[in-house]
This record gives C-alpha cells, structure tokens and sequence, in this order.
C-alpha cells in the first residue's frame, strides 16, 4: 500500500488512518487481514469524548454507543470495512 504522491509504504496504524482519511477524534485501533475472504476490517475508535451532537454539533458526553459497519473505499483488491462504536451523545435539545 502507497501513499499517493509517496514512495513509503503505508503500514503504520496512524498512517492508515491518514491514507483513509479519519480525522481526530477518530483512531485507528486495530486493522484485520482476511486474505481468505479478500478482506480488510478497520476498527476505529472515537476515544473517550466529548462529542459533538450530530445535529447541532453541540458538544455533549456519550450515554450510549452502537456498533456499525461501513464499507470503504476497497485496499488493493481487497473488500475493505470501517468498523466503530459510534458514540450516541447526550444534547440538552436533541437528547
Ligand atoms: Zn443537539
């Protein structure tokens, strides 16, 4: 895997998390490699907060996360995943 534009390879956890464009306060916790199933799930973590409310952009603490999954853009060939605990947050208007 290559950065565009570089030479170096892209092995590193924060460097994926460039290469795939996660922004703070998003990180990279942990890459798994399925070669069998020609796929990559990258899980990534929100830390611990505050948040910014998804409608207001207020900040507010988590009262609850819920997993999801999304796809990305694929790696090489392989299938690739995001996978997080996506904070829900506690806003005084939007609860
Ligand atoms: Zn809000």
């Amino acid at each position: 895997m290559l950065r565009p534009g570089g030479s170096e390879p892209c092995a590193t956890s924060s460097c994926i998390g460039r290469c795939w464009g996660l922004t703070a306060p998003w990180t990279v916790v942990g890459v798994d490699v399925d070669l069998k199933g020609q796929q990559v799930v990258v899980r990534v973590d929100a830390g611990a907060g505050p948040y910014p409310c998804p409608e207001c952009g207020t900040a507010g603490p988590r009262y609850d996360s819920k997993p999801r999954r999304w796809r990305h853009l694929d790696t090489m060939q392989f299938t690739t995943w995001i996978e997080a605990d996506v904070p829900r947050v506690e806003c005084g208007t939007h609860g």
